[in-house]
């Protein structure tokens, strides 16, 4: 059985916007995010709308870096979710440029860490935590 994405609709300061939004940046970053494997593939962004300035960050910083190297062709975006209110991004390397993984990796760690700083549903800093997982800020 092929389970969708879920799907947040989330309301946003700029308008309505939905996870799907976050498909542009399969077009914007198309090293990163062209040789997907089959979870991606499938079921795309599977986090909120909110963290599209961080993902933007994120995959700029691992596109920029895979194609000074010359290996985007090795890279392969596996899935991209929220996991215990965080971002996890996962994906695969081949193994002959195993030395870019720590580089890579680094950037993930700081997009990580901002994802538990940010509002969900527009994407300002979040400086007080609720009790949840949820960040929002103020205004939601
Ligand atoms: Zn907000």
């Amino acid at each position: 059985m092929v389970k969708k994405p879920i799907n947040y609709k989330l309301l946003s300061t700029a308008g309505t916007f939905r996870t799907d939004d976050l498909n542009i940046l399969t077009l914007l970053f198309p090293a990163v995010y062209c040789n997907a494997g089959e979870i991606f593939a499938s079921y795309g962004f599977q986090c909120p709308i909110g963290w599209y300035g961080l993902l933007y960050r994120l995959s700029e910083s691992i596109q920029s870096e895979i194609i000074s190297n010359n290996n985007y062709t090795n890279f392969s975006v596996e899935q991209v979710k929220e996991k215990f209110g965080i971002l996890a991004f996962y994906y695969e390397y081949g193994d002959n440029i195993e030395w870019l993984r720590p580089k890579i990796n680094e950037f993930i760690s700081i997009a990580v860490k901002e994802s538990g700083n940010t509002c969900r549903i527009c994407g300002k800093d979040v400086k007080i935590r609720g009790m949840n997982l949820y960040w929002r800020c103020d205004d939601h």
